[in-house]
């Protein structure tokens, strides 16, 4: 892990104990995405690894994906692809439902957005169990997406969601850690 980078990110995140229930603490992005150097330095690693590859697509995870994922795109010229929950894409759509801590949710892509083969590399703020980001992945590689890696910015290591997606097949990369959590 990069200290000098863990210093810039961290520094910028506000955590907010107890939200949404006691015993989380909330790693909020929004003060992070409102410093000019947090951000453009988030997207920068984001981008790095991929920089001069062919990547077709950046799938970004509703909503604060969609805000890390769009800019990524933009920076490797690729399409983006939003991921969202059940209900809101107004065209023919694939689904995968997910367990969350209690009861279940639904995430939806359209189903035209992605061509088999293609290359995506999938983008979240943060992952910490990898049950959202699993069913992400799930859902591109049930359309033929070639998922070349699922990035962060955040990774909450305690909660071994890092292990459940390299055990789909897909390298994971995140920039920060927040141990203990
Ligand atoms: P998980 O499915 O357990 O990996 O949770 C990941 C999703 O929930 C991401 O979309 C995060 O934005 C959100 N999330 C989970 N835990 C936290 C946390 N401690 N602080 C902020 N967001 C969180």
């Amino acid at each position: 892990m990069d200290k000098s980078l863990q210093t810039v990110l961290e520094s910028s995140i506000r955590n907010i104990k107890d939200y949404p229930k006691e015993g989380i603490t909330f790693r909020d992005i929004s003060t992070l995405l409102g410093d000019p150097r947090a951000f453009r330095r988030s997207v920068d690693e984001l981008v790095h690894p991929f920089a001069g590859l062919q990547i077709d697509k950046v799938a970004g995870i509703e909503a604060r994906g969609f805000i890390l994922g769009g800019a990524v795109a933009h920076q490797l010229s690729s399409g983006f692809v939003p991921i969202r929950k059940r209900g809101k894409l107004p065209h023919d759509t694939v689904r995968i439902a997910y367990s969350l801590e209690y009861g279940i949710d639904e995430m939806e892509m359209h189903r035209d957005a992605i061509e088999a083969g293609e290359k995506v590399v999938l983008i979240d703020d943060l992952i910490a169990t990898g049950g959202t980001a699993e069913a992400a992945v799930k859902l591109l590689q049930q359309i033929g997406a070639d998922v070349v890696a699922a990035c962060f910015v955040i990774d909450l290591p305690d909660l071994g969601g890092r292990k459940k997606i390299e055990g789909l097949g897909v390298p994971v990369r995140t920039l920060i850690e927040f141990e203990g959590d």
